[in-house]
């Protein structure tokens, strides 16, 4: 009784499936309910053996697919299922009442479930195969020699309605497909914005702040190092004095380019703030970390960076679990101020405990 009445909380409304999921499980639960009071009017009242039959199968698989579904939401078999039960069931109706009854009215449900379900392709196809069948069976009783509840000009409307479904149905699925596709694009491209800092194109200080947090949790969990480096440029004020605001932008975005195409491809990279840098050194011990500050520091002082000589301070530590990610990053900050302390141009290593 739980699994019915739960409510659907298995996806968030931003899951690529979450519509879909939500469809299967009205049209399985609607057709549980309905399969199950037809099978008690064609079973007791009209006495009908093999419609009730189909009544029957159908309650049967829809509650089948239902609790299956609940208990394990895999989307895509789940709506593959139940399109198949809706168009077996359905086209079995037709075909067995002979589109008597107007049983083809039926049938203009399988384009809206189908092309929703299984998509453009498979919903055209489902339909087209469909259709055919409802109109051969139009066909038949046009042919047949009993009085016919379809005439000719009947079957025309029939083929032209089962055309303009497929039509309408495609484009809509289409239009669906194609703005959904377009807004979860612009959803990823503002997401990525977020995190990334306007002058240097490197990861900001909130996206150095979640990944820190994760890899500190995953380097405790699974024991292994993590370490991170600190870079201050030395007197960058005097650029900013000596040849200008603009200048010293430039300066710091070259520097952020030269330093991305030395990273290795674990290595996170962000702009901590102003002209300091911090580099994520996911599964490095502290020795590998210095001596990587150590290349970093001489490399930058050998080369110009717009036309301008530049040393670099580096502070460099090693997570200490169980500190906390705030302790760890003022760790390495201490060492940093240390390294400016005692001269500039160097790399500190930041003991284990402060
Ligand atoms: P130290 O060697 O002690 O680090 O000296 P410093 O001059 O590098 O450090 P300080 O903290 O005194 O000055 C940092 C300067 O960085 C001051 C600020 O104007 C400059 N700055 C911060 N953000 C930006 C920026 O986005 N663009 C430019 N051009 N300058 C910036
Ligand atoms: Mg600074
Ligand atoms: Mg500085």
């Amino acid at each position: 009784m739980k699994l019915w009445s739960a409510p659907f909380t298995e996806l968030s409304i931003e899951h690529k499936g979450y519509w879909r999921a939500r469809l299967v499980s009205c049209i399985l639960l609607i057709a549980c309910a309905l399969f199950f009071v037809l099978f008690c009017i064609n079973a007791l009242y009209f006495k009908d053996l093999d419609v009730s039959i189909i009544d029957g199968i159908g309650f049967i698989a829809a509650s089948g697919i239902y609790v299956l579904f609940r208990r394990k939401p895999n989307i895509e078999y789940a709506c593959w299922a139940t399109t198949l039960m809706v168009v077996v069931l359905l086209m079995s109706f037709v075909v067995l009442v002979g589109g008597y009854s107007h049983s083809l009215f039926w049938a203009t449900l399988i384009p809206p479930i189908a092309f929703f379900l299984v998509g453009s392709k498979w919903g055209t196809l489902i339909s087209v195969i469909c259709f055919s069948i409802c109109i051969f069976v139009v066909y038949q009783q046009v042919e047949s020699q009993q009085t016919a509840t379809f005439k000719t000009g009947a079957l025309l409307n029939v083929i032209e309605v089962c055309i303009a479904h497929i039509f309408l149905f495609r484009f809509y699925e289409h239009s669906r497909a194609s703005a959904y596709k377009q807004l979860r694009d612009r959803n990823e491209e503002i997401s990525a914005l977020a995190e990334i800092d306007k002058l240097t194109q490197l990861y900001n200080r909130e996206k150095l702040d979640s990944a820190l947090n994760a890899l500190a949790k995953h380097s405790a969990k699974h024991r292994q190092p993590l370490s991170l480096m600190i870079l201050d440029i030395d007197h960058f004020k005097k650029i900013n004095d000596e040849h200008g605001h603009l200048e010293g932008d430039k300066v710091l975005s070259e520097l952020a380019l030269k330093l991305k195409a030395k990273m290795r491809q674990d290595d996170l990279l962000a702009r901590w703030g102003g002209e300091e840098f911090v580099i994520l050194l996911k599964n490095t011990p502290l020795n590998i970390a210095s001596e990587l500050a150590e290349r970093l520091r001489v490399e930058t002082s050998a080369q110009a960076i717009v036309s301008k000589k530049l040393t670099l301070s580096i502070g460099v530590g090693e997570f200490n679990p169980p500190e906390s990610t705030e302790q760890f990053l003022s760790r390495v900050d201490g060492a940093l101020y240390k390294a400016k302390e005692q001269g500039r141009d160097r790399v500190v290593t930041a003991s284990k405990k402060e």
